[in-house]
């Protein structure tokens, strides 16, 4: 059994009230989001972080306020989520615009995606819709991400489950049930 784990936008703008574009509450996660990635590189299961990295004067600020300007504090990820994964910088909401990423993931071989960071409905969106295109298993970590809109996470939850994805917290993750469902396990 294979699995690989994707740990989205975990950077300090998005994940602490004095951020540049705080998801409210979203410092919670950081905890959850260390565990897993703890876990992740003491099991050998590939983890890739993905980080907003924008220059000052990035397109994307006329739509948002500007964040994740590079080098600055608010672009780092809290040094408990660092455990020497691949960190892949992006300038866009939806990773798989990153040529790196589209080539990486499709190589991939791997029987279950587990998704999660900041914020639900935009940058975790895009990479679990992203991988379930692909024809990758996805499980989105249900107390390991945080929307901005509680409509927007449920829309998320909504969208990535009829394509087939599912919804695991991280204590189930942890447990080991990431991996595809045996048909004899009664779970
Ligand atoms: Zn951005």
């Amino acid at each position: 059994m294979t699995a690989a784990f994707f740990d989205i936008d975990t950077q300090f703008d998005f994940l602490l009230p004095a951020g540049a574009l705080y998801v409210p509450g979203a410092e919670r996660v950081i905890p959850v989001v260390a565990e897993l990635n703890r876990y992740a590189a003491a099991h050998g299961i590939p983890l890739v972080s993905t980080v907003d990295a924008h220059a000052e004067n990035d397109v994307e600020f006329r739509e948002w306020p500007p964040h994740c300007v590079a080098g600055t504090l608010g672009d780092r990820k809290p040094p408990e989520t660092l455990v020497g994964q691949a960190v892949v910088e992006k300038q866009h909401i939806d990773v798989f615009r990153s040529p790196e990423l589209c080539e990486w993931s499709r190589r991939l071989m791997t029987e279950s995606c587990v998704v999660y960071g900041v914020a639900t409905e935009f940058c975790v969106r895009a990479a679990a819709l992203g991988l379930l295109k692909a024809g990758k298993p996805v499980i989105l970590v249900t107390d390991a991400i945080q929307a901005i809109s509680p409509d927007g996470a449920e829309r998320t939850f909504q969208e990535v489950t009829a394509l087939g994805g599912r919804l695991l917290t991280a204590r189930e993750v942890l447990d080991g049930r990431f991996t595809p469902k045996d048909p004899s396990d009664p779970r």
